[in-house]
C-alpha cells in the first residue's frame, strides 16, 4: 500500500474504516437509521456554519454538483459560471445538460478571482438565476474567496451553487454568513472518508426555487426535491448506502473533535509553499493558494511521470499529476484532512528531495529541512 498524499482521495483513519464494517440494519425500513442519517446531516450543517438542511447523497462528489444544477436549472435559465479553473469551467456542462444557458465569466487561471472585477461585470449584467462558484479548484490548487464572491452575487439577487468539495474543512466555510445557497462537499477529500458520498446544504431560497419549478427536474437520481419529506415519511428516494454513511459519520465526528483542523491546514499549506519556493521550484499559481494542496511546475530536467514513479517505487508515496490543460505540467501534493500532518509532509518532502536529486534536478535548499524548520521539534 502506498502512502497516499494525493488531493483526494485522502488517507482514511482506522476508526472510519472500522465504522464501515459495523453490522447493518435495513436502512429503508429501520427508523433508527433515518434518525442516524438526519443527525449526521445536522452535524455537517453545524460544522459548515449553517441552519440550512444538509442531504447526504449516495454518489461521489460529482453527483452533488450535478444534482445542484439539475435541481436548480430550468430550460432557458441563464446561469453565470465563474471560471478560473477546470472545475469552474466544467459547471457549464451541467448547466447546459439540464437546458440552462451558461454564461462563462472567465478570469485569469493563475490568480484568485477578483471580486472587484466581478462586480464591474455584474453592473453590466446580473440577470441570472444562479451562479456557480468553485471554492478550491483542485487541478491547479486555486482558492477563490467565497466570503466575498457569494455575498456580492447575493447583493445582485443571484443564488449561488458552490463546489467546496476539496476545500471545506481545510479552509474556512461560513455558509450562512456568506449567503451560500447550495454548498457541495464530498467524502474523499478533507473529510477523509473513502469516495462514494456527496452532501449538499440547501438554503430556503434554493428550496423554494426548486419547489416552484414550472418544469420537472430532468433526472430522478440527481433531483434534490425527492428528499423533501424523507424524515416525516421515513422514506428515502433510494436505498441509502448505510456502511458508507457509518464511515462518513465517524469522519465527521473526527472533524468535530479536532478544533485545530483549519489552523493546521493553514500552517502546513504555508510551510509547504515556502519549502517549494526556497528549493527553487516554481509554484504554479501567482495567488489564491489553497491550503489543501500544493501545486508546483515540473522542472525542465524531468517529467511528471518520472517524479511520480520514483516517489512510488523508491519511497512508497503517491503524489498526483494533473489533467486537462495542466496534464504533464505540474505535480500536486494533497495535504488535506488526514494527509495534513507535519509527519506526513516531512516524510513527503524528504522523499521529494531524494527524488529530485536522483532525477538530476538541482535544489537550492532541502524541502524537508525548510518545511520542518517551520514547526517546533
Ligand atoms: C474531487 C473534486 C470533485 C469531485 O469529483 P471527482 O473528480 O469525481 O473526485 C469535485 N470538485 C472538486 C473541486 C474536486 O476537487
Amino acid at each position: 500500500m502506498y502512502k497516499i498524499m494525493t488531493p483526494g482521495p485522502t488517507q482514511v483513519a482506522e476508526n472510519v474504516r472500522l465504522a464501515r464494517s459495523l453490522e447493518c440494519t435495513n436502512p429503508d425500513l429501520d427508523e433508527t437509521f433515518v434518525e442516524f442519517y438526519k443527525e449526521t446531516c445536522e452535524k455537517i450543517s453545524r460544522l459548515l456554519k449553517t441552519k440550512n438542511e444538509t442531504l447526504i447523497l449516495g454518489g461521489e462528489g460529482i453527483l452533488g454538483l450535478e444534482a445542484a444544477c439539475a435541481s436548480m436549472t430550468e430550460p432557458g435559465d441563464r446561469v453565470l459560471v465563474l471560471d478560473n479553473g477546470i472545475y469552474g469551467k466544467g459547471f457549464a456542462d451541467f448547466v447546459s445538460m439540464y437546458g440552462g444557458i451558461p454564461d462563462l465569466y472567465t478570469a485569469d487561471y493563475k490568480n484568485t478571482m477578483d471580486p472587484e472585477a466581478l462586480k464591474v461585470r455584474l453592473e453590466q449584467d446580473h440577470d441570472y438565476k444562479y451562479a456557480t462558484v468553485v471554492h478550491g479548484d483542485t487541478p491547479s490548487g486555486m482558492l477563490n474567496d467565497i466570503s466575498r464572491i457569494c455575498p456580492l452575487l447575493h447583493q445582485y439577487g443571484i443564488m449561488t451553487v458552490v463546489d467546496s468539495v476539496s476545500a471545506m474543512f481545510g479552509e474556512p466555510v461560513e455558509t450562512d454568513a456568506w449567503n451560500i445557497d447550495i454548498l457541495c462537499g464530498g467524502s474523499q477529500k478533507a473529510v477523509s472518508a473513502p469516495p462514494g458520498l456527496t452532501f449538499v446544504t440547501i438554503s430556503d431560497a434554493a428550496k423554494s426555487s426548486m419547489n416552484s419549478r414550472r418544469t420537472p427536474v430532468a433526472s430522478f437520481y440527481a433531483n434534490l426535491t425527492t428528499f423533501r419529506n424523507y424524515y416525516e415519511e421515513k422514506w428515502f428516494p433510494y436505498t441509502m448506502p448505510i456502511s458508507d454513511i457509518y464511515g462518513l459519520r465517524a469522519a465527521i465526528d473526527n472533524i468535530e473533535a479536532d478544533p485545530d483542523m483549519l489552523k493546521r491546514h493553514a500552517m502546513i499549506g504555508e510551510a509547504s509553499r515556502k519549502a517549494v519556493r526556497e528549493a527553487g521550484l516554481s509554484l504554479y499559481l501567482e495567488s489564491g493558494f489553497s491550503n489543501t494542496v500544493t501545486v508546483f511546475e515540473v522542472p525542465d530536467q524531468t517529467t511528471d511521470k518520472a517524479i511520480l514513479e520514483t516517489m512510488k517505487q523508491d519511497h512508497n508515496i503517491m503524489l498526483a499529476g494533473s489533467f486537462g490543460y495542466l496534464a504533464g505540467k505540474v505535480i500536486r501534493i494533497g495535504h488535506m484532512g488526514s494527509n495534513a500532518t507535519v509527519a506526513n509532509m516531512t516524510e513527503t518532502f524528504a522523499a521529494l528531495d531524494a527524488t529530485m536529486e536522483k532525477l538530476g534536478v538541482p535544489l537550492n535548499a532541502s524541502m524537508e529541512k525548510t518545511f520542518r524548520s517551520q514547526f517546533p521539534s
